[in-house]
């Protein structure tokens, strides 16, 4: 079986940008090619809604169906139009998966992101 240090270490050094949020997208955890993407370190990101990184331009009805769908504890993946700190603008191939817990309720997001500005 796989130790629970090797679950750290794998997800921490994943070239894809990882974050563990609560119900409400409230960041808890970003890895470290999170950082590298958005230019946030883990001290300023944590606590932040992930709608930190919107560049706003994204149409409001691909976050509503994006939540829909995730509150449904289905999983959502999609192209948003991301920022960067420096305020950047990057754009994103973003899978959501909902964390549910024994109880059958979801208690945390996952979500992953790489940038695919160069590819589209
Ligand atoms: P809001 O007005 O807050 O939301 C727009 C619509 O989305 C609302 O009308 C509502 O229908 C729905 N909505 C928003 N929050 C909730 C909620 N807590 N519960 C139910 N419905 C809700 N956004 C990005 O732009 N870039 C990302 O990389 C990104 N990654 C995410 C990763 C994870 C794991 C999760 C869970 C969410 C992520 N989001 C991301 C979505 C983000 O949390 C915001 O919903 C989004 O950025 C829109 O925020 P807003 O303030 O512009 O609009």
């Amino acid at each position: 079986s796989v130790p629970a240090h090797l679950f750290r270490q794998a997800v921490e050094q994943a070239a894809l940008a990882i974050s563990i949020t609560d119900a409400h997208a409230n960041i808890l955890y970003a890895n470290a090619a999170f950082q590298r993407i958005t230019g946030y370190g883990q001290d300023e990101i944590v606590g932040h809604n992930e709608s930190i990184l919107s560049y706003r331009v994204t149409p409001k009805l691909v976050y509503e169906t994006l939540w829909a769908q995730i509150q449904r504890q289905r999983p959502w993946n999609g192209l948003l139009v991301n920022k960067r700190k420096d305020g950047d603008r990057y754009l994103a191939d973003v899978t959501i998966t909902p964390v549910v817990g024994e109880a059958g309720i979801t208690t945390h997001y996952l979500g992953m992101h790489r940038d695919v500005t160069e590819v589209h």
